[in-house]
């Protein structure tokens, strides 16, 4: 028992995004019902640092539970994994040669259980809701949130409710089915799949794992953070490319660096965050390059990347945030040049992204070009997916 309990969560609260109001984590919460914002989760990094050393990782397992005194689950006995996290940082020799770079690195998160990084967020999520006592589950979601949702409810016997826009990738839609959930197709974008699954949320008491709704799906992909510095043997790197639809994961890997250095990791360098949108959907970038805090929503939000798709997010705020502190930028991408760097990933380095992962090369060329990153930086793309979730856009797109 002693080891049992050394490793264990130390969750100590929730605080509200906008104004650090506190919340007890012992009961379900989404937003903060005063003003609608996210809450995220804090920890005792003093405690978790006695265990949560640099050295002791070595010895630990390989997926994002290795980061356990920073996760949420209380008991060990409620995690809901499929193995996913810890996914190869690639070294891409070639595509940096090609580009004029010295030191260029891919994770690959299309490694993932479900074949994307959205796997991390469900994961979190779904573990937390069953130590909750929450079987019932529902998402409105374009693409990748909705599978891995039915993937992690499967295996912990969870009823899975899915509520997608008609356009949806294929794949998606044929895994949420092959999960067992129940798949809702919506006539409309992604925020009236939302309105649609919160009324059902409602009426039959579902519990939305809506991202930043819920608090603990940024708790999953906050481990791309931790596993970049541990990976690079714990050193943070100038640049991280991500490519953003609600912004979760700059979200945590901006909150994992803070508590990374916390407990000792790292100091206070950061690397420069760079927020990467479709020219069609890109609320976060207007935001950014007007000055704002808060994004307008897009009204005819168009791109092939459906996990792009994202024309309103709630945690907002927290992206422009992340961007400006790090000393980032935020800047669009074309579809096209998307599938580019689909192809140029490919034929470099032989990992097929998913369009996302392209609009990360496709932004470093453009960053190149500008002279806003520098060909001796050390970057980092996120390949947030596998193209074979694609293939019914990429197909043709490629011309096939
Ligand atoms: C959801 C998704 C994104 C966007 O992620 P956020 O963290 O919500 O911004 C990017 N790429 C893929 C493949 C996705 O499924």
């Amino acid at each position: 028992m002693p080891e049992r309990t050394q490793f264990r969560s130390r969750l100590s609260h929730l605080e509200c995004a906008l104004t650090g109001e506190r919340f007890e984590h012992d009961h379900p919460h989404r937003l903060n019902p005063a003003n609608g914002k996210p809450l995220l989760a804090r920890y005792d990094l003093a405690k978790a640092a006695e265990t949560l050393t640099k050295s002791a990782m070595s010895g630990r397992e390989p997926s994002m539970w290795r980061y356990r005194e920073v996760m949420p689950v209380i008991d060990p006995a409620n995690i809901v994994t499929l193995g996913e996290g810890f996914t190869p940082l690639l070294p891409a020799v070639r595509l940096g040669k090609h580009l004029g770079m010295g030191s260029l690195l891919i994770k690959d998160e299309g490694v993932n259980p479900t074949g994307s990084f959205k796997a991390r967020g469900l994961s979190a999520a779904v573990s937390k809701a069953l130590e909750l006592g929450k079987m019932k589950l529902t998402m409105p979601s374009a693409g990748n949130a909705a599978g891995a949702m039915s993937a992690y409810a499967a295996v912990a016997g969870m009823e899975a409710h899915v509520f997608m826009p008609r356009d949806a990738p294929q794949a998606n839609q044929i895994e949420c089915v092959a999960y067992g959930a129940e798949l809702n197709l919506v006539d409309g974008f992604i925020t009236d799949a939302g309105r649609i699954s919160a009324e059902a949320a409602e009426k039959h008491g579902l519990f939305d794992v809506s991202t930043l709704k819920e608090p603990y799906r940024v708790e999953g992909k906050k481990t791309m953070g931790y596993e970049i510095v541990e990976q690079l043997g714990f050193e943070v790197p100038d640049v991280v490319i991500y490519p953003t639809g609600g912004g979760t994961g700059i979200i945590g890997i901006w909150k994992a660096l803070a508590e990374m250095q916390q407990l000792d990791w790292i100091g206070p360098e950061r690397p420069r965050m760079i927020c990467v949108q479709a020219e069609g959907c890109a609320p976060l970038v207007n935001a950014y390059k007007n000055g704002e805090e808060f994004a307008e929503p897009v009204a005819n939000p168009t791109t092939l990347a459906a996990g792009m798709r994202v024309p309103a997010a709630v945690g907002d705020f927290l992206v422009v945030r992340a961007v400006r502190e790090s000393g980032g930028t935020a800047l669009t991408v074309t579809d096209d040049q998307m599938v580019e760097s689909v192809r140029d990933m490919a034929r470099f380095e032989g990992i097929f992204p998913a369009p996302e992962g392209g609009a990360t090369l496709a932004a470093l060329e453009k960053l190149l070009d500008s002279g806003e990153v520098n060909p001796d930086d050390r970057v980092v793309l996120l390949n947030t997916g596998s193209a074979l979730k694609y293939l019914d856009v990429l197909g043709p797109a490629l011309g096939l």
